[in-house]
């Protein structure tokens, strides 16, 4: 076999190398676009990706003196099959262009890890026994605050499977420590849960009519509206159904797995082996088994996250994503693609059908199926035909509705939990923040404790006595006196969810108690023991953050408490109130959704707040007007694109003059086509040790600004101390 000319993508993800380079390959094992291979690059041994392939007579000299400079080998080819089929690479380039991002970032993003072109390509060993973690050695001295904080959670569990701890390297200090040991346990071999099947149920008027829409319509994109308890996922299962008669494959995506074990048991019951299941719960290597079973055609109904959109499946009938206004479609790194977006990318690719879910819409969507660009499809009632839970909104500022028996629950709020415990009725309270307090200053000299990383207050968490950053996870230990006076008086403001349970404890001594945040999610499997827990009415009270407001059906449930509506109001971000609408509408929706009557409790400081008083009215399309209007008037999406760019360098001088450089550009380049704003500090403008600006573009004109932004980044990407990203439709910033 003669000589082959290879390109290929290395993985170097800054813009400047979004260029493949030209290796050669001389020996003789099958090479293929869509192939990994070993080469060197600036003397280090790396893994680049085939993008493209060709056989040449020439010899390496001749070669050589082609192209003038000296051409590498490929050291190794890695697969003997392409990872990629021509659909997703295809859609790789669509949004690597899209999204402007570095085509092999778009390339990681879409494979598994453990088949990402990255440096560890190789496999992990086959483990035939399970490992559980004990404490060895309690004394916490000299241990750092995340090694004392897994102890001590270790400690509380008394044994922890190995793998369920999300930190692997801690957990390798404190075995090297002697702190912690392993005791092994024959495993158990991993399979989907099984369950029974389950017979379609029979439609009611509304959702067969839905149904029926939905297949005899030629259009592409559908956009279902069904209130909270209407029988969505009944209405994507014979959907399903329909589309597996005719042999094509389906794309069931929901919003976080871990949270909703709900939708994938509906699935597997409903389609037994047919069904895979892709989060980011699995292990590598169970993904890596998932994803090969769907490359060969033996699942043909996916199940799964965000970045199952890129689920290797073939003839795709239709795509759902449940929930669509979920923020978790959004990834918040590199390439920052949303998964709605690239679904209606690929599904074009196979002519399939794209269903958006939601009782709560993004305001984009809707106003896209307001303007009859999606298929506009609603579901108005609930299934069981019981109105909306019934909702009162309590003025915490009105001190008529409290008393000094607490002054985190109101009295109102205080009688319904008490009401509903002797009917032996389940609840659920709401807290958008975990934690004990959230921030905890010396009563003597007013020292606040900050985070050395970001500077913002740090969160008292009870349980483990420590301080942790909600930003960057920094933590340390409580410490008996203040660092500044050496008083050991100390005043703790703000609650969280961890407060709220010490409070419920305090008042209703006899009621059982559940916390969901993502403290508790520190062990995998943990959110799902917990959520079935609370379904089999082994707690009468569940308390959590936003965990607990998406899509769960416990029948039990007649009163969710809104303790505190206002979190997140007043963040200085457009979507702020669509934030807070969905949330508390989403989470008064999880009552009353079997055979009794649901009720809600919203206590909040800002009573006449319309996205307040709409989602007490359970009202989604009086707050969808009147969110437009003020969108609008302020020139905000969906009235306009928007997009940023965040520039970061450890050297503070440089980022702010780049950051101005670059927005005067910007001005220049859109004159009056678009409105720039800043540069200004973000929120978090230092974080460890890189200082960052970000500049806002609003715009019309979606090919302009792909232009400019494209020569703006290339003008700054080739300066060594800067970091600059660019995020279509960022959600933070
Ligand atoms: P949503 O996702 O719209 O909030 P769900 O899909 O969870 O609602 O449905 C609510 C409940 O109604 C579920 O327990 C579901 O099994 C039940 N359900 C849905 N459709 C029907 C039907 N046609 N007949 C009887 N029960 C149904
Ligand atoms: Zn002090
Ligand atoms: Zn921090």
């Amino acid at each position: 076999m003669g000589i082959r000319i290879v390109e290929l993508l290395i993985e170097y993800s800054t813009l400047s190398l979004n260029r493949p380079f030209t290796y050669i390959y001389l020996k003789d094992k099958l090479i293929d676009r869509g192939f990994r291979v070993l080469v060197e690059f600036n003397n280090r041994k790396i893994v680049g990706y085939v993008l493209k392939v060709e056989a040449t007579n020439k010899t390496k000299e001749q070669l050589q003196e082609d192209y003038g400079f000296k051409i590498n080998e490929i050291i190794d080819v890695i697969d003997n099959a392409s990872l990629l089929d021509d659909n997703l690479l295809e859609l790789a380039d669509i949004i690597s262009n899209y999204y402007l991002a570095p085509k092999i970032a778009v390339l990681q993003a879409m494979l598994p890890p453990s088949l990402r072109p990255a440096k560890s390509f190789f496999k992990a060993p086959k483990i035939a026994y399970d490992q559980y973690l004990i404490v060895k050695d309690i004394n916490e001295e000299g241990l750092s605050p995340k090694q004392i904080e897994i102890l001590r959670f270790i400690a509380g569990e008394e044994k922890v499977l190995k793998k369920e701890i999300k930190s692997i390297s801690v957990v390798k200090k404190l075995l090297d420590l002697g702190k912690l040991d392993i005791v092994y346990k024959e495993k158990n071999r991993l399979e989907l849960p099984s369950f029974e099947y389950s017979e379609p149920k029979i439609l009611n008027n509304e959702q067969k009519k839905v149904v029926q829409q939905f297949l005899s319509s030629d259009e592409q994109v559908y956009l279902l509206q069904g209130v909270t308890g209407s029988g969505k996922t009944e209405v994507y299962l014979h959907i399903c159904d329909e589309y597996l008669k005719q042999n094509k494959t389906i794309l069931m995506l929901v919003p976080e797995i871990s949270l909703t074990p709900i939708m994938s048991e509906n699935f597997i019951r409903r389609f037994k082996g047919q069904v895979a299941i892709l989060h980011s719960e699995l292990t590598p290597a169970e993904k890596y088994d998932e994803y090969r079973r769907i490359a060969r055609g033996e699942a043909k109904v996916v199940v799964g996250v965000r970045s199952a959109i890129f689920a290797p499946l073939k003839d795709i009938g239709v795509i759902i994503l449940d929930e669509e206004h979920t923020e978790s479609y959004k990834q918040d790194t590199t390439p920052f693609y949303h998964a709605r977006e690239v679904a209606i990318f690929r599904a074009k690719q196979y002519g399939a059908k794209v269903l958006l879910g939601s009782a709560t819409p993004s305001l984009e969507s809707r106003a896209r199926a307001q303007k009859g660009i999606y298929h506009f499809l609603r579901l108005d009632k609930r299934i069981n035909e019981q109105i909306l839970p019934l909702t009162t909104v309590v003025n915490m500022l009105d001190y008529h509705n409290i008393d000094r028996d607490s002054y985190i629950f109101s009295k109102k709020l205080r009688e319904e939990i008490q009401l509903c415990l002797s009917k032996k009725e389940q609840i659920i309270l709401l807290i958008n923040r975990r934690g004990f307090s959230t921030s905890i200053s010396c009563r003597k000299c007013g020292h606040v404790f900050k985070c050395p990383n970001c500077g913002i207050a740090l969160t008292y968490h009870q349980k483990d006595n420590m301080l942790k950053c909600h930003h960057c996870n920094y933590m340390e230990l409580m410490s008996d006196e203040c660092p500044e006076c050496g008083s050991t008086q100390f005043l703790k403001t703000g609650f969280g969810t961890e407060r709220i349970d010490d409070e419920i404890h305090r008042l209703f001594p006899d009621a059982k108690t559940l916390r969901l945040d993502s403290d508790t999610a520190k062990i995998r499997t943990k959110i799902q023991s917990t959520v079935e827990a609370f379904r089999q009415h082994k707690a009468d009270i569940l308390i959590g953050t936003q965990m607990i407001a998406k899509g769960h059906d416990f029948p039990n449930v007649t009163l969710v408490g809104i303790v505190l509506a206002d979190i997140g109001l007043t963040m200085p971000n457009y979507r702020s109130a669509e934030r807070v609408f969905q949330l508390i509408t989403q989470a008064i929706g999880r009552s009353g959704r079997g055979d009794k009557k649901g009720r809600a409790i919203i206590q909040t400081y800002t009573p006449s707040h319309y996205a307040i008083t709409m989602a007490a009215r359970q009202n989604y399309d009086l707050f969808y007007k009147q969110e437009m209007q003020i969108r609008k008037s302020q020139y905000y999406p969906p009235y306009c694109f928007m997009a940023s760019i965040n520039i970061s360098s450890a050297n503070e001088e440089i980022c702010i003059e780049t950051a101005y450089t670059c927005a005067m550009d910007l001005k220049q380049q859109f004159s009056n086509e678009g409105e720039i704003i800043g540069p200004s500090a973000p929120y978090i403008s230092f974080l460890n040790g890189k200082y960052t600006r970000v500049i806002l573009i609003k715009y019309k004109n979606n090919e302009l600004a792909m232009n400019i932004f494209k020569k703006v980044i290339e003008s700054t990407s080739h300066k060594s101390q800067i970091k600059v990203e660019l995020k279509i439709d960022p959600y933070d910033f």
